[in-house]
């Protein structure tokens, strides 16, 4: 693979700080209830690992896995499945945790197929949110990050696979 030179975009330490913040956020707002977290694979899987260990109430984790960017900078504008909840969510708190929102329509796709199957209450989460690159209206309720339309990697987010292991969010300087 052609090593891309990388520019620190948000550092670890800045992460931690508000995935902290967050996490009080929502352990307030879930204080004394039981909720579902849904990780949407893979591009959350970091930044939600270090969130629900900041979240101090009941919850349970379930996992959803969705493909729109294929390994590429762009998005296909087509969500792909490709894994599916292991349990019904109907009449139960579902907290649902993304790492980005680009154009907005997977986290449009994912609300839908969660509202679709009637939950108690449902929560959005976004680590990072790109405004200027909405195609589609997309509220979330808990942003971390508003960025600029640039492409980033690592905490989570990939390359063409690669990156995903880097600890902190970094820009790629490098694209033809
Ligand atoms: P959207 O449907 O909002 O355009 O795209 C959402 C998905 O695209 C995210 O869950 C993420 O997997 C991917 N994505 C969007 N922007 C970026 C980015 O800057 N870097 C990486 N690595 N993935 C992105």
């Amino acid at each position: 693979m052609n090593k891309l030179k990388l520019s620190t975009y948000i550092a670890a330490e800045d992460l931690q700080k508000k995935v902290n913040e967050m996490g009080a956020t929502l352990t307030k707002k879930f204080k004394d209830k039981k909720a579902i977290a849904v990780c949407v694979l893979k591009g959350s899987f970091v930044f939600y690992s270090d969130l629900i260990r900041s979240i101090d109430t009941d919850i349970t984790c379930e996992f959803f896995g969705v493909s729109s960017y294929q390994g590429n900078t762009q998005s296909s504008g087509e969500v792909k499945v490709t894994l599916d909840l292991s349990v019904p969510i109907e009449g139960e708190h579902v907290i649902l945790i993304e790492d980005i929102v680009d154009t907005g329509i997977t986290m449009n796709y994912l609300k839908a197929s969660l509202l679709a199957r009637k939950p108690k209450s449902l929560t959005t989460v976004a680590l990072l949110e790109k405004p200027e690159a909405l195609k589609v209206p997309c509220e979330i309720d808990l942003v971390g990050f508003k960025i600029p339309n640039d492409f980033v990697v690592g905490y989570g987010l990939d390359y063409q696979g690669y990156y995903r292991n880097l600890p902190y969010i970094a820009q790629v300087q490098n694209f033809q």
